[in-house]
């Protein structure tokens, strides 16, 4: 399996040659040059996996038909090492529990950092480890985050053998519970940079750190960020586990509805979709911060600037622009590279726009790709999450709010519906006290995180203190 890019640039590469990159060369997004197709009889077989041996296996087998760089020993390995009960809290990994009559909810978020990020991110932990060791290679990730995937990269990476994490992350700015998980940190592995600014003065400085390609080159500088193609791939599994516990056979089909900001998890259902996986509906759930559902609604794709980009209670979706998108035009586009390179490098650079309504193809988007969508306000969340709590006795997170209230408008008689469960309330408790006037739950191991010491660096959005301070410390 060799992997391209969306504009063009094909490279023969191979999985592990891209799996320590981000973007391609050209700018573009990494992609499988063809999805492997799963037909009638590999899909009995994957259900059978999945009941007789479990996640992991069924995580290998899907794995498999993407990697043919990695002995197969080797995967199965680095399978079974991530996707345990120990680290997942389940033996299913990702358990489906039935809210009401068709209505599910697919537990993606009992992993370390308790949000969905994990269930790529551990996976993504154990391949670089692997990959490095075999190089005999360093990497020292540089990131920004406004909460989720900081800590889930840092609890990936954490006592890894290669790797070294500078997260860098607006200071004072995150919930109390998601900076308690990332500083309390002591691993000798993993540095927290609290800058003195905004989740974008973070952005800019690692953006402006990539761009110094002498820098990069010298420091072995690298990202983990969503457009990594193993954690998308890594993301295709659950929807596979997801559908079989939700059927009991093949025949039947199901829709799943996704909590989106970057377009990376529904993304991944849209790769399982095109797999073969019987997937009716791919539910795009946005929140304030609704580029994509007016995609989806007018085929219009318009950007936003940071005035416009909303500082919302589902915070892991304040997306100003779509990072995975791309993927899913270039297959609307019938893979047509050389117009995807010119919406999204020329277009969107010129004018924050395309608009795409008048494709043949857009009439048809949702029987071709299952693709609707539809967007949930502050208000929205806050009637969803008392709606859940006083009729099933269940809290969900802000984030999942959003899933839920945009799957009900949604369902199709007969056919269940899977809402992706993308983190657990008590990452944000405040919204959940507003709702329901009570606090979350805390997960027993994170008891007495609020008391534990921190560990961290205040720093001024300031390249070069921040160029300085990774020269100290990396592995070169
Ligand atoms: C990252 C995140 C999302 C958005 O996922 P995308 O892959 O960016 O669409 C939704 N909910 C939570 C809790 C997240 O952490």
């Amino acid at each position: 399996m060799f992997y391209l890019s969306t504009r063009g640039y094909n490279g023969q590469q191979k999985f592990c040659d891209i799996l320590l990159e981000g973007l391609a060369p050209d700018g573009g997004l990494y992609l499988p040059a063809t999805y492997p197709q799963i037909n009638a009889q590999l899909l009995q077989r994957l259900r059978e996996i999945f009941h007789t041996k479990g996640y992991a296996h069924l995580a290998f087998e899907i794995l498999s038909l993407y990697i043919d760089d990695i002995p197969t020993e080797d995967l199965l390995l680095i399978c079974r090492k991530t996707y345990t009960a120990e680290v997942f809290g389940d033996p299913l990994i990702t358990p489906l529990r039935k809210i009401d009559g068709e209505l599910h909810i697919l537990a993606l978020s009992n992993g370390p950092t308790l949000a969905f990020k994990d269930m790529a991110m551990q996976l993504l932990g154990n391949l670089f480890e692997y990959e490095l060791k075999r190089r005999g290679e360093q990497l020292n990730i540089l990131g920004a985050t406004s909460g989720d995937t900081g800590s889930a990269a840092e609890y990936a990476m954490r006592g890894k053998q290669g790797v070294q994490v500078f997260m860098t992350s607006p200071h004072g700015r995150m919930s109390r519970f998601q900076q308690a998980q990332m500083f309390s940190l002591m691993d000798d592995n993993i540095f927290n940079i609290a800058v003195n600014g905004v989740f974008d003065d973070c952005q800019d400085i690692v953006k402006a750190v990539s761009q110094d390609l002498a820098f990069k080159k010298k420091y072995k500088i690298g990202t983990v960020n969503s457009i990594n193609w193993a954690r998308l791939l890594a993301q295709v599994v659950y929807y596979f586990a997801g559908y079989f516990q939700a059927t009991t056979e093949n025949s039947q089909s199901v829709s799943f509805s996704v909590p989106s900001g970057n377009f990376g998890n529904v993304c991944a259902g849209h790769v399982a979709r095109m797999m073969g996986l019987p997937v009716s509906q791919l539910v795009v759930a946005t929140n304030e911060n609704d580029v994509l559902d007016e995609f989806f609604e007018s085929g219009s794709y318009k950007i936003r600037d940071s005035a416009n980009t909303f500082e919302t209670s589902s915070p892991s979706m304040d997306i100003s622009k779509a990072s995975n998108f791309e993927r899913f035009i270039y297959d609307f586009l019938k893979q047509d590279s050389a117009r995807t390179a010119d919406l999204f490098h020329q277009q969107l650079s010129n004018k924050g726009a395309f608009n795409l309504s008048t494709e043949p193809d857009f009439a048809n988007l949702k029987s071709r790709y299952g693709f609707v969508s539809g967007k949930s306000t502050h208000e929205d969340r806050l009637r969803t999450i008392r709606r859940m709590y006083s009729s099933y006795g269940q809290v969900v997170d802000p984030h999942t709010a959003d899933g839920l209230k945009v799957a009900l408008e949604h369902m199709n008689p007969g056919e269940p519906m899977i809402v992706l469960e993308t983190a657990l309330p008590v990452k944000f408790a405040d919204t959940i006290m507003q709702a329901i006037e009570q606090m979350p739950q805390v997960p027993h191991k994170f008891k007495d995180l609020e008391s534990l010491p921190l560990r961290f660096e205040v720093m001024p959005p300031d390249l070069g203190q921040v160029k300085k301070f990774i020269e100290s410390h990396c592995n070169s």
